[in-house]
């Protein structure tokens, strides 16, 4: 019998494993085959460049393989922008909610709490009923949890760039919507300009209503920004976060406070936050005691997916560590005690 090489066998054992979504974006799994499809149906282009003229847009690619690029974080947003602007009906929904499912079980996931933009949806097409949208997304997560046992959350994220009075207009959206699978709010978008504090009255509204709080902070902005996202709006997990680093009172209060750190390595290096893969703090992060989680953020657009994450923190890091931050993304789930069980269950028998 041959025997595998080390890297094969790394793979099936990492195949074996369940993998738990806690930072990923729906709209960032779009396929780009299908992101062709809906644009060439509505005839848009393939870029978003607000202000640009229409000529520019027009340049954008269609060449599959070549669509989901972009040089810096700005035109990232841009991109992620583009791909929202392309789904523009409640079927499209059903179809990126299908299409993230079976792409998510095939990759061995079983639990998954991800992140929806409605207000971002709502910025292109002003007339399109949220609700019908989130409600087409929770039909397709309650089949597959009916079929196949793996349940799908939604956290609705405000988008900072907006605003705060947009932001608390999505937050009561997202408390409308809690038997449609919203847990909870989130907070991407430009961390620069659009500081947590901005936000307090949106995430205190949301606390009030029972949902949980999440938000994007220590990834274009360093650890004040953490800071003020734990302190200001009471944050439970922390997006990307490896922006504490730089603050060990920042990392104090993390650890203090229990608080997990969502780290996605390709999309640091992809955003340019971080330079190369070996330059990624994910190992300064895991020694200075942090709770760590990984995921692949928005794996349809950088090209990686969770499964690669999980390979890839196993190689920087050991196999160990790996099921150290399965084990973390468990605990830091908002799931009920129940399928917390379960899924530790299904860690412990994988080999
Ligand atoms: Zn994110």
């Amino acid at each position: 019998m041959l025997e595998l090489e080390p890297q094969e066998s790394l793979a099936a054992r990492v195949a074996a494993l369940p993998k738990i979504h806690l930072h990923c974006h729906l709209e960032g799994t779009l396929r780009e085959s299908t992101f062709l499809e809906l644009t060439a149906r509505d005839g848009l282009p393939t870029r978003y460049r607000p202000g640009a003229a229409a000529e520019e847009e027009d340049r954008s690619p269609r060449e599959p393989g070549k669509v989901y690029a972009f040089a810096d974080f700005s035109e990232f947003l841009l991109l992620f922008a583009a791909v929202s602007r392309a789904l523009s009906r409640p079927e499209d929904y059903e179809r990126l909610a299908e299409e993230f499912a079976a792409d998510a079980l095939r990759r061995g996931v079983a639990y998954g709490e991800l992140f929806i933009s409605p207000s971002v949806w709502r910025f292109f097409h002003p007339n399109l009923d949220l609700q019908a949208c989130v409600a087409a997304i929770h039909g397709v997560f309650a089949r597959v949890e009916r079929s196949h046992g793996v349940a799908f959350r939604s956290i609705v994220d405000l988008t900072r760039n907006f605003g705060a009075a947009s932001a608390m207009e999505t937050a009561r959206f997202a408390a409308s919507a809690t038997e449609l699978g919203v847990i909870g709010i989130g907070l991407g978008g430009d961390e620069v300009r659009f500081p947590p504090e901005l936000f307090v009255d949106a995430f205190a509204f949301a606390r009030s209503e029972g949902l949980h709080a999440v938000v994007h902070a220590g990834e274009a902005s360093g650890a004040a920004s953490v800071r003020s996202a734990v302190e200001h709006l009471r944050a439970e997990r922390i997006g990307h976060g490896i922006r504490a680093l730089e603050e060990p009172s920042v990392l104090a209060l993390l650890r203090e406070r229990e608080i997990p750190i969502e780290v996605c390595p390709t999309s640091n290096r992809r955003t340019g936050v971080v330079g190369t893969a070996e330059e990624h703090p994910l190992p300064a992060l895991l020694a200075a005691g942090l709770r760590v989680v990984i995921d692949d953020d928005d794996p349809a657009l950088f090209g990686a997916h969770i499964d690669d994450e999980y390979v890839a923190l196993a190689r920087i890091a050991g196999e160990s560590a790996l099921r150290a931050c399965i084990a973390t993304a468990i605990d830091a789930s908002f799931a009920p005690i129940s399928l917390k069980r379960s899924l530790e269950e299904r860690l412990r028998s994988a080999e």
